[in-house]
């Protein structure tokens, strides 16, 4: 575990999403992090990156565009954004903290292996750099209730920096689809999973060929104790620990019987 204890006030912190940079959730957490820090950066993708994942843009350039003082758009991926702050923009004084989203929206169970809120902070992590990724869960028809990020994130941004940063970890941080109010606490959870229904709709373009086109997770079956999914379900802050080493330790003495 390495002591990266950080004190909030002397933190230089980046922001990154995969909403895009014109999103209303970054401005959220360019708030959080104003209240943390007068040293804080924004590299975010130009357009709209959800579902990115990890992906990294290899087969063409990509262009840094300073829109206002420390604030930058880059027309590639979350990964892309803090690949070029890390080791150009910043190069001289790398970020303290990493913090992506707000997203629009929940990263919870398997959303956690296509989100590119997730990615941004999961490649930080990789550079050595403390990262948390921040998600507002929304009911269906209703507005997202960004202040609820707003309320908890800073006192939740403040507790993690107060313990050493676990290595090779990202923090998950979920906000409730209920205003502050109605927020009932916070639950260190464990990455759930879900039952997930068909979510592929059909239809025929103008050319009479027929399309794909992959909606949004819809869900069957209640979730288990003690995960995001859970938290989420009770109005609970979720806030999990997610660790980039993808092995399955308990699988592996029988593996390496089975390859003896
Ligand atoms: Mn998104």
């Amino acid at each position: 575990m390495a002591d990266l204890r950080i004190e909030p006030g002397r933190c230089r912190i980046l922001i990154s999403n995969d909403d895009g940079i014109n999103s209303p959730g970054i401005r959220v957490l360019e708030k959080i992090a104003r209240a943390l820090s007068d040293d804080v950066w924004t590299v975010a993708p130009e357009l709209e990156q959800s579902g990115a994942s990890h992906s990294l843009t290899t087969r063409r350039p990509l262009r840094l565009h300073e829109i206002a003082p420390h604030r930058y758009a880059v027309d590639g991926t979350p990964t892309d954004c803090i690949v070029l702050a890390v080791k150009r923009l910043l190069r001289d004084r790398p970020p303290d903290l990493v913090l992506s989203g707000i997203n629009g929206g929940s990263n919870v169970g398997e959303d956690l292996t296509y989100s590119g809120t997730v990615a941004a902070a999961m490649e930080a992590t990789l550079l050595g750099i403390p990262a948390a990724a921040l998600s507002q869960d929304f009911r269906d028809g209703a507005p997202i209730p960004w202040e609820t990020g707003e309320a908890f994130g800073p006192d939740i941004i403040r507790r993690l920096l107060r313990r050493p940063w676990p290595d090779s970890t990202l923090i998950n941080i979920n906000f409730p689809a209920v205003p502050p109010g109605k927020t009932t606490g916070y639950a260190v959870t464990s990455q759930g999973r879900r039952e997930i229904a068909d979510n592929l709709m059909e239809g025929v373009d103008p050319r009479g060929r027929p399309y794909y086109w992959i909606g949004p997770v819809r869900e069957v079956g209640g979730a288990h104790p003690g995960t995001d999914v859970a938290a989420l379900l009770d109005n609970k802050v979720s806030i999990t620990p997610i660790f980039l080493d993808l092995t399955n330790v308990p699988v592996l003495a029988d593996l390496r019987e089975a390859f003896g």
